[in-house]
């Protein structure tokens, strides 16, 4: 019989409970760990000979006191918006800024980008802001403001050498996370995106636990045309319906090249199943736009600069453009209010 993995269906992590506050631990959590904050704590099967067994089951299982900080501290954001993608590769980061450069390009808004991809940050070179190091006031941590409408904020100004490894367990990444989004002094924004590492990890589930009360607005997703991405949105698409997180929907990136000289279109990645477009369309899901590849994108953001106000015209850009249109619209904006004029 081939083995299989219900024996660990005890120690799923358990995304409608409430979160409570983490006890202090005196080992670090096993693999199998159900999770100190979770209810099952210390009394799961799976805890059994665990050193933090008796601290686990005996620490008080009330709500987690920072939620509502975190609650107060983005109230003043109208829309939070998630980035996710299944596997990483697919452009989510590029996108993220594109984004946020896309929503600040309307000089009405002020935009926040916070990127909580722990282990490989990359939005502060995309940005142009990589050897910036964050302001702390009595009112909490600064962003750093790329321009005058849009601020980012990312682990890698906390590093001491851009070029250190972050090794961390996920305890203290949730705890990263968590600082990230109680301490960092936002004050009104109109949109925040949240860049997040690929796949349906620790980071997502701190962001989404934490956020729950504060509300997000939904999530984007981003895939490139074939199956191979297009499978692990899939579980992406399972995660956000098991997390009670609305999808704005998905992005197809890297739909295609359009050379810049000659302007000849070609498919790279070509889309065997039909790719985002139909998998939308088979989920009842929004299609919020098919990006083109252009190199030029990626010298924009080794270069930290906007490739949409640069290249706004391009096919590439007008398509990006498109999709901030189509995720306002799917916030239920205004499509003139996002981007008055396009
Ligand atoms: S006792 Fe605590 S740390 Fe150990 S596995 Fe259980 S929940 Fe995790």
């Amino acid at each position: 019989m081939a083995p299989t993995l219900e024996a660990e269906a005890s120690t799923q992590v358990d995304l409608d409970a409430p979160l409570h506050a983490a006890p202090k631990l005196v080992a670090p959590e096993p693999e199998h760990c159900p999770g100190p904050e979770s209810k099952q704590a210390g009394l799961n099967p799976a805890c059994a000979g665990c050193p933090n067994q008796t601290i686990c089951a005996t620490a008080p299982k009330g709500p987690d006191p920072d939620i509502p900080l975190i609650t107060s501290r983005l109230s003043g954001v109208r829309h939070k918006i998630l980035v996710l993608s299944g596997k990483g590769g697919v452009g989510k980061s590029t996108f993220s800024s594109a984004l946020a450069w896309g929503f600040a390009s309307n000089p009405d808004h002020v935009v926040g980008l916070m990127d909580t991809d722990i282990c490989g940050p990359s939005i502060p070179k995309m940005m142009g802001v990589e050897d910036e190091t964050i302001h702390v006031s009595g009112e909490g941590w600064s962003p750093v403001w790329v321009a005058e409408n849009l601020g980012v904020m990312s682990v890698q100004f906390m590093l001491p050498n851009r070029d250190d490894a972050v090794i961390w367990r996920g305890p203290k990444k949730n705890g990263l996370i968590k600082k990230f989004l109680k301490d960092v002094e936002w004050g009104d924004l109109d949109f925040l995106v949240v860049d997040t590492p690929p796949g349906t990890s620790d980071e997502h589930l701190s962001v989404t636990s934490f956020l729950k009360e504060a509300g997000v607005s939904g999530a984007v997703l981003v895939s490139t045309p074939q199956e191979v991405s297009l499978l692990d949105v899939r579980k992406e698409l399972d995660f956000c319906r098991k997390a009670g997180l609305r999808v704005l929907g998905i992005v197809e990136n890297m739909s295609g090249f359009v050379c810049p000289n000659c302007k000849h279109q070609s498919q790279i990645f070509r889309a065997t199943t039909g790719g985002a477009r139909k998998l939308a369309k088979e989920e009842g899901i929004p299609f919020l736009g098919a990006v083109p590849l252009d190199p030029r994108i990626g010298k924009s953001c080794d270069y930290g600069e906007s490739f949409l106000e640069q290249f706004g015209d391009t096919p590439t850009g007008q398509a990006l453009m498109g999709v901030v249109q189509a995720v306002g619209r799917e916030l239920g904006l205004d499509v003139e209010e996002v981007l008055p004029g396009n």
